[in-house]
């Protein structure tokens, strides 16, 4: 006989575990089943995000930039630090410790609001049912439920050019986990992954970093004003980015990784201490229903949703990476949320135009909404507002005012259509202009609005005021 829930759920990361958290606050009597490993040979949830992902990069970034900070920095606020000394087994042990804390907590917090936790992998099955190979154990489980939520995830790219090799050749996973800094690091891919990882290693002391990129432009999802300025700052960071490089070999020798590639000039080749490589991420999707669910899914094997995360098969809903959309954790969530109250028997909506995106670099890039270039190929009719941080009193004290934020505004309603940033704390910064459009404001609501003054938070202010050429902190000719 098949156990029976009200909600199944396969995969705990931020979509799924968030998804049966927020199903069992709705009273439904919720499984969740996942086959996460961590690095002990444990069962843990979390997914992506927080073992491998969101939370041991960020932990990495900023223990790297305190590291550079007292090596470098701080000798600029007029403070003296010698002997500075990294202790990398420390700092991977302190982003362990941060993983490990959050991961049980989520465990903690299933326990509390009565989710059953699976460990195992599930398969989706015709009629909605769930089969279950539980981690150690040879009998699967049959699961039967009135709705089922597929939260599998993605995992890293492949590239048969370069495939993966002990810890010279590494994924985004073991990028996370090397024992000594490389002294020239390679790196495939000038995404996000990219960026994050190769500033951490170089602010650690690696002598060399090189992002072999394929594209011709970069960042080409972002302002372009904004991926000129990071480019530029980039570079002087000791980022060496190599557009338009396409790598066609790679080959170990002697624990030296040798990438042969090609650009718009020829054949080159370079060598390596280690190479990560970081090409994008794709859908765990591999025998995840049984041909006999007829579950549809893309040319690129993501899950067939709609608007509400509704699959082709009633009562089957498919959220997170393995959808379209951002590969974002906090967009899975929301998924997550929604299908929840969805399931409930609610009405719920996730707003696909105000997603937030964020590179936590230094400077940090944030947006939201539309990008100018993308209003301008539409032929839309906006207004823009520039405010640089140079001019933001705060910026100053803190040492860190390089960067600007651009407010865009639709010309005749002026509401906001996009808010795009790079600078201090954008991260932070950004989600003050993802309530201003979630709620439908204007350029002159947040013109109108008192901010804190001395705060970064004032030059989202001045940039809303600029978008109607009334700065008060910069001069701006009338338009
Ligand atoms: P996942 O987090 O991938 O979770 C899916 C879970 O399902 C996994 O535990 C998997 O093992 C399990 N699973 C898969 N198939 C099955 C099956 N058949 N049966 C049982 N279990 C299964 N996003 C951000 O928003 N901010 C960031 O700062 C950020 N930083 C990142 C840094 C790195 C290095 C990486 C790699 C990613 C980062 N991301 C970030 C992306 C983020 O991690 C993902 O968008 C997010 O984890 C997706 O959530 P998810 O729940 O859809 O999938
Ligand atoms: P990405 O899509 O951001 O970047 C991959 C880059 O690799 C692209 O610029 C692409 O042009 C390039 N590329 C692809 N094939 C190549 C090849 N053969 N040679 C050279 N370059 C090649 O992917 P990623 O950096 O791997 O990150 C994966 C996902 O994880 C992203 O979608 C992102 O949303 C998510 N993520 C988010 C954050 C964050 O929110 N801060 C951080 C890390 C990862």
């Amino acid at each position: 006989m098949a156990e029976h829930y009200d909600v199944v759920i396969i995969g705990g990361g931020p979509a799924g575990y968030v998804a049966a958290i927020r199903c069992a606050q709705l009273g439904l009597n919720t499984a969740c089943v996942d086959q996460w490993i961590n690095a002990r040979g444990k069962p843990a949830l979390g997914g992506t995000c927080l073992n491998v992902g969101c939370i041991p990069s960020k932990a990495l970034l900023e223990s790297s930039e305190r590291f550079q900070q007292a090596r470098s920095e701080l000798a600029g606020h007029g403070i003296r630090v010698g002997g500075v000394e990294l202790d990398l087994a420390g700092m991977l042990a302190r982003k362990d410790k941060i993983v490990r804390e959050l991961t049980q907590g989520i465990a903690q917090l299933f326990k509390a609001n009565k989710v059953t936790w699976i460990q195992g992998r599930g398969q989706l099955l015709a009629n909605k049912q769930v089969a279950v190979q539980e981690h150690g154990r040879e009998k699967p489980r049959t699961l039967d439920a009135e709705h089922v939520v597929l939260a599998p995830g993605s995992s890293p790219m492949q590239l048969d050019t370069a495939p993966l090799q002990d810890d010279l050749i590494v994924d985004s996973t073991g990028a996370l986990e090397f024992r000594d800094v490389p002294g020239r690091l390679g790196i495939i891919g000038a995404g996000v992954i990219g960026l994050e990882l190769g500033s951490v290693w170089r602010r650690l002391g690696a002598d060399t970093v090189t992002l072999l990129e394929a594209q011709e432009t970069f960042l080409p999802f972002i302002d372009e004003q904004m991926a000129r300025d990071a480019l530029r700052t980039y570079a002087a960071q000791g980022l060496d980015i190599q557009l338009g490089s396409r790598v066609t070999a790679c080959e170990v020798k002697n624990g030296t990784v040798t990438i042969n590639y090609q650009n718009s000039v020829g054949e080159h080749q370079a060598e390596f201490d280690k190479v990560i490589v970081a090409v994008g991420r794709r859908p765990n999707t591999n025998k995840l229903a049984a041909d006999e669910a007829m579950l549809l899914m893309d040319e690129w094997c993501f899950i067939h949703v709609d608007e509400q995360c509704k699959t082709n098969l009633p009562g089957v809903y498919a959220i997170g990476d393995a959808v379209r959309g951002p590969m974002l954790a906090h967009k899975g969530s929301e998924e997550g949320v929604m299908v929840a109250e969805l399931i409930a028997g609610r009405s719920a909506r996730v707003n696909y135009g105000t997603i937030p995106s964020v590179i936590y670099t230094l400077p940090e890039i944030a947006w939201v909404g539309e990008t100018e270039q993308a209003l301008k190929a539409a032929g839309r009719d906006y207004r823009s507002g520039v405010f640089p941080f140079a001019a933001s009193g705060r910026a100053r004290a803190m040492g860190d005012a390089g960067g600007f934020i651009k407010v865009l505004a639709d010309a005749e309603s002026d509401r906001i259509l996009g808010v795009h940033m790079i600078g201090p704390h954008c991260s932070e910064l950004i989600s003050e202009a993802v309530i201003a459009m979630q709620l439908g404001g204007s350029a002159e609501d947040i013109a109108m609005t008192m901010f804190a003054h001395p705060t970064l938070s004032e030059s989202f202010h001045e940039a809303a005021l600029a978008v109607h050429d009334r700065p008060l902190h910069i001069f701006q000719r009338k338009t």
